[in-house]
């Protein structure tokens, strides 16, 4: 009885450290996963700024190659166009009185880089450690770059906050191309040479801002997920836990209760009879044994057939079941025979429990279908503190004392040693 008490308890912690397993397990998964996919998408995010840092470089070189390729471009001087200060002759007059100016690579690029920023989609900066125009001087992260270009470095990029916003800065080197040496052929370039680079500058707020709005509903979305799956879990198991408890009961009914009366059986009763004396011993108390046996129940199979027989067997197991007790232990002993123990119980009031229990049983007919029959019981009784016993020894003085009933013309309460209970 305490092993399966104990077995229920040592199962129901099992079932609570799987769940906690699982759902620790559940949640290290995604958040694993969580992790990774922020990883991921911070990798993403920066391929994707470079990319367009790429497309923008590019295309302002193509521009600039454009520009060199006719060795500088002329455009109509009209008021509020300057002239390149840095060139030897920037203007010219046509034969019907225009002025032009040359517009060359570095001056088409700033001016460009002047529109782009006005539309807010990114700013070029052309610079040089040798430059010609003081304003194409490097700041403090061109330089550097500059100088990883000579170390052999291709691309230089960074993030910077300025004025509340965040910009992706990203410059690449400009290589000397034989139509640069028209302009910078005097500083010593040869074609190939590192001379300068174009800075590319753009803002990556609203890309930013995206982003962890996506990674923000991400992770709620992964919250609620995992708290939707440790509820099913929760639920998986509560289900479980009750269907093996179910089931437990179901093998325990099995092994200690007797399939016809649906009392218990000679095992559990042999089982807690050891216990009950136990206790017995340890506290000075009594405990009192009462067996039973059907008188002439061979006659009545015999007469009325088994389907009756056990019928009565059920019956009389209900009825002796309603009268006990709820700490005493009723027991279907086998065949005919049932035993009753009374934990804690005088010899006087065991008497007058056993002439309950034959009264209940003679005091109306046992009725099956359309069958009636009259029964009565024999009764033995032992109590434990009359002779300091143990189980095997307090059922057999029962039995000596049923023997006496059964002898001494059934029908009877017989206490040991042979005392008539009447
Ligand atoms: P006594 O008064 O001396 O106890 O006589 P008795 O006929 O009751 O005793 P006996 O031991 O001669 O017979 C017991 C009978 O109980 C024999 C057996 O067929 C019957 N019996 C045992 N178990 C069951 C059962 O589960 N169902 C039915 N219907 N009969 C059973
Ligand atoms: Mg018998
Ligand atoms: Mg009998």
């Amino acid at each position: 009885m305490q092993d399966i008490k104990s077995g229920l308890l040592e199962e129901k912690k099992e079932c609570r450290l799987l769940f906690g397993a699982l759902s620790l397990l559940l949640t290290a998964i995604v958040i694993a996963a969580c992790v990774g996919l922020f990883l991921r998408s911070q990798i993403i995010l920066k391929e994707e700024m470079l990319a367009t840092a790429r497309s923008h470089f590019n295309n302002i070189v193509l521009m600039r190659r454009w520009n060199a390729g006719y060795g500088g471009v002329y455009v109509r001087k009209r008021p509020g166009v300057e002239s390149n200060p840095y060139l030897k002759n920037p203007d010219i007059h046509t034969v019907d009185g225009v002025t032009l100016t040359l517009k060359n690579p570095a001056l088409m690029t700033r001016e460009v880089s002047e529109l782009t920023s006005k539309e807010s989609i990114c700013s070029f900066h052309i610079t040089s450690l040798k430059p010609i125009n003081p304003a194409n001087a490097p700041d403090e992260f061109e330089r550097k770059a500059l100088q990883d270009f000579e170390r052999g470095a291709d691309e230089v990029y960074s993030r910077s906050k300025e004025g509340g916003e965040i910009y992706f800065n990203y410059i690449a080197p400009l290589f000397v191309e034989q139509s640069c040496l028209e302009c910078h052929g005097d500083q010593g370039y040869k074609v190939g040479d590192i001379r300068g680079g174009i800075r590319v500058k753009f803002n990556i707020r609203n890309l930013l801002d995206l982003h962890d709005t996506t990674v923000r509903e991400f992770l709620l979305l992964a919250a609620c997920f995992t708290v939707v799956a440790i509820f099913t879990l929760y639920l998986f198991m509560h289900r479980f836990e009750g269907r093996l408890n179910r089931a437990r009961e179901k093998i325990r009914d099995m092994a200690l209760k007797d399939p016809l009366t649906g009392i218990f059986n000679r095992r559990y009763l042999m089982s807690r009879l050891g216990e009950e004396l136990e206790r017995a011993g340890r506290n000075g108390k009594n405990v009192c044994c009462v067996m039973l046996d059907i008188d002439y129940f061979k006659k009545i199979n015999d007469q009325y057939g088994h389907l009756f027989g056990d019928a009565v067997l059920k019956e009389l197991s209900a009825r002796i079941q309603k009268i006990v007790r709820q700490y005493d232990t009723f027991a279907r002993y086998g065949g005919e025979e049932f035993v009753l123990i009374l934990a804690d119980t005088e010899r006087a009031e065991c008497i007058r429990i056993a002439q309950r229990v034959m009264k209940t049983i003679k005091e109306k007919p046992f009725v099956y279908k359309t069958t009636s029959c009259m029964v009565t019981v024999s009764l033995g009784l032992a109590c434990s503190l009359a002779v300091e016993t143990d189980s095997e020894t307090l059922l057999k003085h029962a039995d000596d004392a049923l023997y006496q009933a059964k002898r001494g013309g059934r029908d009877r309460i017989i206490i040991y040693p042979s005392e008539n209970a009447e």
